[in-house]
């Protein structure tokens, strides 16, 4: 068996895996690397495959040209919906002739993102529920059990692929919360039942590789909230709140604490309306009724101009966690929207700023212009989705891969992860590797 780290080896993002057994090739992600794309959307703001490419933004996949591997492609497996894992679909899954797999929520927010490019592909979308398997067809076949697990999006799955030389598990991103808002807890009894049968290879998050603790569940996070938004002084304040529009979870504790707040909860930006939207289109959206969701210039403009004149009576959600230009609450700042903050308004950042000098830049822009108007800014209003250390810790003993192969990061989380599955007894080199965007790990 050959593993190809094609991407998110060496960066966080665009992740992509090929496993090649016997005369097939079974992918993993194909993700968007987002950071060159924020620039080049600041500068241009439309790309094309070419442009992507050119820019680093796409998992290089020409190496299983090189190697005539591409025809031999019978599937493209999807972890979850973050952009990072699936966002290049749309630019290159054409190149295969081979389905592409996720849960409900994922394959309707890969539609959206589809629709929103105006791409169309030729590639079957199949839809799986977590806890349940596919036959993928090649010159053999082969079992993929999607296993539900907990992450900071939803129906997000450890994709564990059967072959005769036993188990490759993909495990890009995961944490693991035995109290999620949304969801259910990590299906530890697969978990052990794959142990038993013999995992060959771990391909394994190692985000937070580095951060020596177990990372908090999400109803941490939801006390955190509850804390910033019923405990300090706000009734005459507007409130604002920024998030990933991608976590339902989070935006579930928003708008449960809106209401308690007895505020109309109001998303606005057109990210916020995509995720929502797919969920509400799979039934996974647990506050259909409870929110109003604005996306067009239009509906934006009207909901803000209202928000504006009965500012004790909304909630208002909105896009620009990392304070990108364009977003709704940098265009708040800039006052380019009907909208304006007053002294002592509230803004809620329920997110982290991810950091690259763009985003901690556009961050601090954001916020120099929002303490100008004497705003309170509430940061790190958070905990991550990732697992931590001791996590990690716990998950290995539970999988008891024979192989690790340390993904999702550049090499000094990487390394991390080396340096954790040594103290497990694995030695670099022979049953755990450290490799880079474009290697070939052969078991
Ligand atoms: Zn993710």
């Amino acid at each position: 068996m050959n593993i190809h780290t094609i991407g998110g080896f060496g960066e966080v993002g665009k992740n992509m895996t090929a496993v090649h057994t016997g005369d097939d090739v079974i992918v993993f992600d194909m993700g968007l690397y987002l950071p060159p794309i924020v620039e080049l959307e600041e500068r241009e703001g439309v790309y094309n495959e070419k442009k992507l490419r050119t820019i680093g933004a796409l998992p290089d996949d020409t190496v299983l040209d090189k190697l005539h591997l591409r025809e031999k492609v019978r599937a493209i497996l999807l972890g979850h919906a973050h952009l990072d894992h699936i966002g290049a679909i749309p630019y290159a899954s054409y190149r295969y002739n081979a389905d592409i797999v996720g849960t409900p929520f994922t394959t309707e927010v890969l539609k959206t993102l589809l629709r929103d490019n105006n791409s169309r592909i030729s590639n079957n979308i199949r839809v799986i529920q977590p806890n349940s398997s596919y036959i993928v067809k090649g010159k053999k076949d082969y079992e993929v059990e999607f296993i539900n697990i907990t992450h900071s999006t939803l129906q997000t799955s450890l994709v564990a692929l059967h072959t005769d030389e036993g188990v490759v598990l993909y495990a890009n991103d995961f944490k693991l919360d035995n109290s999620p808002i949304v969801g259910k807890k990590p299906n530890y009894e697969a978990i052990k039942r794959i142990s038993q049968k013999g995992v060959k290879a771990l391909i394994v998050d190692s985000l937070y590789a580095d951060d020596e603790r177990k990372t908090p569940s999400e109803k941490i996070a939801r006390g955190l909230l509850e804390d910033v938004l019923l405990t300090t002084r706000n009734s005459n304040s507007a409130i604002v709140v920024t998030t990933f529009s991608s976590h339902i979870a989070r935006l579930k504790s928003i708008v449960d604490f809106g209401k308690q707040l007895g505020r109309k909860v109001v998303f606005v930006g057109r990210s916020l309306s995509k995720y929502v939207s797919s969920a509400m289109r799979v039934n996974l959206c647990p506050f259909e009724k409870d929110v109003t969701i604005a996306s067009y210039k239009k509906q934006v403009h009207n909901i803000l101009r209202e928000a504006d004149k009965s500012r004790k009576k909304y909630l208002i959600v909105c896009t620009g966690t990392q304070g990108e230009p364009g977003s709704i609450l940098d265009r708040l700042s800039r006052n380019e929207l009907p909208f304006s903050f007053n002294k002592d308004d509230h803004v809620i950042f329920s997110s982290r700023t991810i950091p690259t000098p763009v985003s901690i830049n556009n961050r601090q822009q954001v916020e120099k212009r929002l303490k100008h108007k004497g705003v309170r800014i509430f940061d790190s209003v958070h905990v991550s989705g990732h697992a931590g250390r001791e996590d990690l810790r716990d998950f290995i003993e539970m999988v008891k891969p024979e192989h690790i192969i340390p993904a999702h990061g550049d090499l000094q989380k990487m390394t991390a992860m080396v340096e954790l599955a040594s103290e497990l007894g694995y030695k670099l080199g022979k049953n755990c590797h450290l490799v880079q965007d474009g290697q070939i790990v052969k078991l």
